[in-house]
């Protein structure tokens, strides 16, 4: 391993990318303390630094990776596309075939509309809500992550100096400037508290458009939300005429379906991204052909929704190989994997005999450092010291050749199998000892 030159190569590219880029990247996410890894290239779960260090990949573009980097099949398809051309002022076959094949995989997808990211599909999910029911509100969970929308991005990094009391918590703002009016319009509840959220919203009934649900939310702490809170919400917006819009951004790896198919009722639009596009920049919406219906040019077309690269054939075509090969059997396979991770880490805490906890569904994990499963974003919320000692985690994780994302989360990859889990329990294990000394200082 030759770690010495690939860290003087990433700092001397990050001094370079600094003269260059805002902040010296281009999306925060890879942003690192002195400075972030650069990629060279990767092949299934392996990702070679620059310089040549291999990194087995838990991160998977953030989730968005569903068969790891560079599968065949989808490099093959995609590579016969680039020569057919890889934008028309036209439509293709290549977005009525992926959209066929999205709406047979879940009985609430009646019609689809495709778009570029998961921040356009929470957006464009909001302003169809907004049309289809004539109000300008909506209610989403404090701390919960939906791209960066102006509304959707509301109390997404609240803190204990500006969340209020949790019966009624503040819309905060994320970016500076955001205007007051922004904040009006986003009513703000705390995840999985049924009683909570129905007070909340009963306060607002008649001007909420849709209530916004990530069914397994990661910054949340990546707990399942409860059939009760889930009903509860559902009831709730069947009485008071609103839609119940779920973000299916990363959770539709969970299950065929996606994580609507764990619960008894089903939302009645659905925001798609990451997994969908197959390795490239793409997202979607889908719903009812009633809710669908104020996107139609021929009607009265109370969305005008475009986007110049919206349904491009190269992502069509790489969304819709690798959704099909992300089969009921794929995803069930990839699902006790992700089992036996979280077993097996559980099982690395309880040998360190560290106070700490591993959340996740389907094919995606959290370790909080925490003796108990949060269950909302205030319980998930960690100062500043802890907040450290994660990264000191991730840090050993990463110099035993496992990348994570940023929050000590994993998003597994169809090409894993149980060595790269041992691995990961491995290391977790030696990581989990290294901070323990100094977690039992802090408060949890
Ligand atoms: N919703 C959720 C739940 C997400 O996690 C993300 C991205 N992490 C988004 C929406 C936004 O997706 P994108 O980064 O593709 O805009």
């Amino acid at each position: 391993m030759n770690n010495q030159n690939n860290e003087s190569s990433s700092a001397s590219l990050y001094q370079e990318a600094c003269q260059v880029l805002a902040g010296g990247v281009s999306r925060n996410t890879i942003y690192r303390n002195p400075y972030p890894y650069y990629a060279q290239s990767a092949s299934g779960c392996r990702v070679k630094m620059i310089d040549g260090v291999e990194k087995i990949d838990f991160a998977n573009n953030m989730a968005a990776l569903i068969h790891g980097h560079v599968h065949p099949a989808i490099t093959d398809a995609v590579t016969e596309q680039l020569r057919l051309g890889t934008a028309f002022t036209l439509g293709t076959e290549a977005e009525i075939r992926f959209a066929q094949h999205l709406c047979q995989r879940a009985p609430g997808f009646e019609k689809i509309r495709f778009v570029n990211s998961g921040t356009e599909a929470t957006m464009a999910m909001i302003k169809v809500a907004r049309a289809f029911t004539g109000r300008p509100k909506i209610a989403k969970a404090e701390g919960a992550y939906h791209g960066s929308y102006d509304f959707a991005e509301v109390s997404q990094t609240a803190s204990p100096a500006n969340w209020g009391d949790s019966a009624s918590p503040n819309s905060v703002r994320v970016a500076q400037g955001t205007p007051q009016s922004v904040l009006d319009e986003v009513i703000i509840f705390p995840y999985n508290d049924p009683e909570k959220v129905i007070a909340i919203l009963n306060q607002h009934a008649g001007e909420i458009a849709c209530v916004l649900i990530d069914p397994v939310p990661h910054r949340i702490g990546l707990m399942p939300g409860t059939n009760e809170f889930i009903n509860a919400i559902y009831k709730w917006t069947r009485e008071n005429s609103a839609l119940l819009a779920f973000d299916e951004v990363v959770t539709f790896r969970t299950k065929y379906g996606g994580a609507q198919e764990l619960y008894e009722v089903k939302p009645d639009i659905t925001a798609l991204g990451k997994i969908i596009a197959g390795g490239f920049p793409g997202g979607a919406i889908a719903g009812s052909n009633e809710v669908m219906r104020v996107l139609d040019p021929a009607g009265e077309m109370l969305v005008p929704h475009s986007g110049t690269f919206s349904a491009n054939p190269v992502t069509m075509t790489a969304g819709r190989i690798a959704m099909e090969m992300f089969d009921q059997k794929a995803v069930e396979r990839l699902n006790q994997l992700a089992m036996k991770a979280r077993s097996q880490i559980n099982e690395a805490i309880k040998v360190a005999d560290i106070q700490a906890c591993v959340t996740g569904a389907g094919s995606i994990f959290r370790v909080h450092l925490k003796p108990e499963p949060p269950s909302n974003y205030r319980e998930t919320w960690i100062a500043p010291s802890t907040t450290k000692l994660l990264k000191e985690l991730l840090d050993e994780l990463f110099q035993q050749g496992i990348m994570m994302i940023n929050t000590c989360s994993a998003a597994l990859s169809t090409v894993m199998t149980e060595n790269e889990i041992d691995k990961l329990s491995q290391a977790m294990l030696q990581g989990f000892r290294k901070i323990k000394p100094k977690l039992e200082n802090e408060k949890l």
